[in-house]
This record gives C-alpha cells, sequence and structure tokens, in this order.
C-alpha cells in the first residue's frame, strides 16, 4: 500500500523539529541514517556511484529500443512537442540562473557528506557553495554572463544560500550515512527499453527485515500542489523501480525535499506501485514510439510554456518547428541524455 505525506521534514533522529510533526517511521529513519554499509556502497549491476557518464549496461545481443528518464517522460507527458526539441533535435538551450542555482547546490549537497559527520553544518555547506561555483564556471564559462554585475550575482548566491539553509530545517546531515550520492542507476526491461537516472542521494540499512534502501531527491523548487504530486512521485517511483530490478529490494521509503518551501513530499512504494509505473512506462514509450514513427509531436500549452526555450518554434506561440533530423525520422532509437537530476525552476 502506498501512502503519501506531505509536511515538514522530520530530523533524521525521528525527533520533530521544532513545532513540527514527528517522522511516521522514526525507528527506520534511525536506522536508515545510520547506515552501516557506509559510504560508497555501490550496490550492483548497473548502480554505479557519482556521476559517472551513462554507458549501455545491456547485455550483448539484447534488442534495445531507446532510453527514457524520469525528467525526459516528464516532459513528454507535459508536451511531447518539448520533449522532440529536447531529445529528437537536440536543440541547445541557454543555462538559466534557477536551473544552475539547483545544480549548484545539488554539488553542495552532495559534497557535504565528504566532510566528517560533526562538520556538516549550515556554516560548512555556505563555505562549499563558492567552490561549487568555481567548478561549474570552470566548465561552463558562458554562465558567467547570467549576471550583469557583482550586485545580481551577489542576489544570486544569497538565494542559494537560503536554500542550503531549507535543507538543514528539513534535516541533520550530521545524523546520516548515505550509501551513494549522485547515483547513476540504470537497467534495460524485457521490451529492450533502457531506464535510466540519477539518485541525488541513497540511505540504505541492514535491519531485521532485511535491506532497507531509501531515495532521497532534493528540488529547489517550491513544492507542488496537491493536483502535481502525483507528477512528482512519478519520477520517485521510477528510481524505485530501477532500484528494485538491480537491487532486488523494494525501496522502503521516497523523500522528496523542497528546499524553496521547505516541506517534503514522501511515499512508502511495493510491488504493486512498481508494477504500475513500469506499466505507465511502457505505455509512455509506447506513446513516444508513436510519435517518433508518425512524426505527430503535439504542442501542449500550460503554464509550464512560461519555463520552455522554444516558444519562438512553437506553433502555438506562432512558431514553426524545424524540419525533423533525417537520421532520427528515419527510426534509430531515442536515446535522452540522463542528466543528474537538477532542481528546475518549475520544480
Ligand atoms: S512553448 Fe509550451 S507548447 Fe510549445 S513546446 Fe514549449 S511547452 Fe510545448
Amino acid at each position: 500500500m502506498t501512502t503519501t505525506a506531505t509536511g515538514a521534514v522530520p530530523r533524521a533522529d525521528g525527533q520533530p523539529a521544532d513545532g513540527q510533526p514527528a517522522s511516521p517511521d522514526a525507528v527506520e529513519d534511525a536506522a536508515l541514517g545510520a547506515s552501516p554499509t557506509g559510504e560508497g556502497a555501490s550496490g550492483e549491476g548497473a548502480v554505479g556511484s557519482g556521476p559517472a557518464a551513462p554507458g549501455d549496461a545491456s547485455v550483448p545481443g539484447q534488442r534495445f529500443v531507446g532510453s527514457l528518464s524520469p525528467s525526459r517522460a516528464a516532459d513528454f507527458v507535459s508536451c511531447p512537442l518539448k520533449y522532440r526539441f529536447r531529445v529528437v533535435d537536440r536543440l541547445p538551450e541557454p543555462p538559466s540562473p534557477a536551473a544552475t542555482r539547483g545544480t549548484m547546490v545539488h554539488s553542495v549537497l552532495e559534497r557535504l557528506f565528504d566532510l566528517p559527520p560533526a562538520g556538516r553544518t549550515p556554516e560548512a555547506a555556505v563555505e562549499l557553495l563558492p567552490a561549487a561555483w568555481a567548478d561549474l564556471l570552470a566548465r561552463e564559462p558562458e554562465l558567467a554572463a547570467m549576471f550583469p554585475d557583482g550586485e545580481a550575482l551577489e542576489a544570486w548566491l544569497a538565494s542559494a544560500r537560503e536554500l542550503l539553509a531549507g535543507y538543514f530545517a528539513l534535516e541533520d546531515p550530521r545524523r546520516l550515512a548515505p550509501a551513494a550520492r549522485e547515483l547513476y542507476v540504470e537497467h534495460v526491461l524485457g521490451s529492450g527499453l533502457r531506464l535510466r537516472g540519477y539518485v541525488d542521494r541513497l540511505d540504505e540499512a541492514t535491519t531485521p527485515d532485511g535491506l532497507a534502501l531509501r531515495v532521497v531527491d532534493y528540488k529547489t523548487g517550491r513544492s507542488p500542489g496537491p493536483a502535481f504530486e502525483g507528477t512528482a512521485l512519478f519520477q520517485m517511483r521510477f528510481y524505485a523501480l530501477l532500484l528494485w530490478r538491480i537491487r532486488g529490494v523494494v525501496p522502503r521509503e521516497l523523500r522528496l525535499y523542497y528546499l524553496g518551501d521547505r516541506t517534503w513530499l514522501r511515499v512508502t512504494p511495493d510491488e504493486s506501485d512498481l508494477l504500475a509505473t513500469e506499466r505507465r512506462v511502457q505505455a509512455l514509450w509506447a506513446a513516444i514510439d508513436r510519435a517518433h514513427r508518425t512524426g505527430d509531436w503535439r504542442a501542449t500549452p500550460s503554464k509550464l510554456c512560461g519555463w520552455c526555450d522554444h516558444q519562438s518554434r512553437c506553433p502555438a506561440f506562432g512558431g514553426t518547428p524545424p524540419p525533423l533530423p533525417v537520421a532520427v525520422g528515419a527510426g534509430g532509437p531515442l536515446v535522452d541524455d540522463a542528466d543528474p537530476a537538477v532542481c528546475e525552476a518549475a520544480g
């Protein structure tokens, strides 16, 4: 049975933060927080620790029809044309301050667990920010152009510090020993569809009931309204399905932390949930494949258009899409990029 909840996140020891409700599963929190497996447990199969480049973990001779990550699946659900622009046309998108801030905050939260537990303080997290920003700039020097002056840059950095403060309002990292961070996971279904993505954090512990896994994802946006919670949790179930197929264990808990408004969502999946997720993923892929074969990528306007970089070429906004790339239109497998999960502005 699946349950979802939203609200302020309990501390990892299961004790409520000031004025907030206690964890519904304090014992599990404590067990998962004090992982006996320690840092760097990498699991097996296609699970890898660290932001390694995605590889093809399919078995030689196995049929491969394409690949799908949770973020691109969400793109197709919200607007097939946006999916086309990103995956089929592979059109470049300019960096945005919100997405770049998400990447930077994720990097800080990943590095935070390199510190000894006692040193994982809010001040230490803030001290990690300049290095994370410098690394991003070294990789993509054009990011500097997002800020017209030092004042704009400082305001942006201040907003990142605020998000880090939001993280510490939700969780005490001194109590945790993640098994993996920025974990690349990949699995090829029997249909030949490769599922893959990056898990922000995986906590694991050996309990009397066996191995317990907790999947944690950080969002630097605000929590969605009730109507969109299902979409947000689909991503988590997608990861849970992957881990179940790879590790043979249904994750005990999936957590989404929204640093923007300091709230959380959680779900405790079971096998029937994950089987339903697999059916949904397969149905989604069938729809993507149909669009790919027919070239019918429908524009589906919504409030998310405000975050879309492709309005100028979108028929819903009077634009004209470019011709489909010939090689891809001829029927090659669709492969999406499965970037590390980053909080998007709409998130
Ligand atoms: S502007 Fe809106 S309708 Fe057009 S491609 Fe982007 S998300 Fe889709």
